[in-house]
């Protein structure tokens, strides 16, 4: 059997045909366009390869509730132009195969959890810091939904005293995550992108400390086997170790278990399916039937 998969990002569609056993047999690339010039390119890719399913990981927000109207369509997104637009229904229908659909961020844990980094775990959540903080949970083995998805870039924290910028750049938030930890976040503080920033650049401690605070809730809540942290902002490679660090001192002795308290660089660690976890998931959304 041939599964489709599709990775919907907000500047990229990464499109990829695999067999059952997981082999990646074709794969490309086109950008995010508008849907009216997007969506019959990505059509056409697929019509001609003898899908018989397809998995999607999408960037979202994306309504996830089975029984609502709207299953599958991109809701609040601010790219404008793909709004409430039905993906999974208007894929369903154009390809006339079943869809499996979950956020680009859920497909990326259930990847790293069944095959990655996270492999062996029932419980892991995956993070991505970027241009914006996504971050998909599976429990149990399986991506979390609820009343919608986890909006763990959106979380709450506390900001330094000596952060200039303590409200964050979120339109929505004073202080959350997302707003105070992004890649426009830091650019918006030091005045150029992460990956232009010397180690010893102050914003850097800001960001592990942050970083460190979206840890210990996680831990707090979600109580997961692993985490992994990727992301272009996670490309500066010093910053596991130091968020690794802060995250055991912010948890302050409370938390007793080896698996963090003595181990935790292999707690807290990178992704090993990294570029294409987003797609390995939706193959496996796809392979398994996961909804
Ligand atoms: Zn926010």
């Amino acid at each position: 059997m041939r599964i489709g998969a599709l990775e919907a990002g907000g500047t990229k569609m990464v499109l990829g045909v695999f067999d059952e056993e997981g082999h990646l047999l074709e794969d490309t690339k086109i950008p995010t366009r508008m849907p009216s010039q997007t969506m019959p390119e990505i059509i056409s890719f697929f019509q001609e390869k003898g899908i018989e399913r397809l998995g999607i990981g999408t960037f979202g927000p994306v309504d996830l509730r089975r029984t609502s109207p709207d299953y599958g369509t991109i809701t609040a997104t601010p790219k404008l132009d793909w709004r409430n637009y039905p993906l999974m229904a208007d894929l369903e229908q154009a390809l006339q195969v079943p869809c499996f659909i979950d956020t680009d961020v859920n497909a990326a844990a259930l990847a790293e959890c069944r095959l990655g980094a996270a492999r062996g775990c029932e419980n892991a959540v995956y993070v991505t810091v970027g241009t914006g903080i996504g971050a998909g949970i599976c429990v149990g083995g399986k991506p979390v939904h609820g009343l919608m998805h986890p909006e763990v870039g959106h979380m709450l924290l506390k900001p330094n005293p000596m952060d200039p910028l303590p409200q964050g750049i979120c339109p929505y938030h004073d202080s959350c995550l997302e707003g105070l930890a992004s890649g426009p976040a830091i650019a918006k503080r030091a005045g150029a992108g992460a990956e232009n920033l010397r180690e010893d650049d102050p914003v850097f401690t800001l960001e592990t400390e942050y970083l460190a605070q979206m840890c210990v809730n996680l831990i707090m809540t979600v109580s997961p086997e692993k985490i992994v942290l990727g992301g272009g902002v996670m490309g500066r490679e010093f910053l596991l170790e130091r968020i690794q660090k802060e995250t055991v001192r912010l948890l302050g002795g409370y938390i007793q278990v080896p698996e963090i308290t003595a181990r935790v660089d292999s707690y807290i660690v990178r992704p090993e399916l990294y570029p294409i976890s987003g797609l390995i998931g939706a193959w496996l959304l796809a392979r398994d039937g996961i909804t």
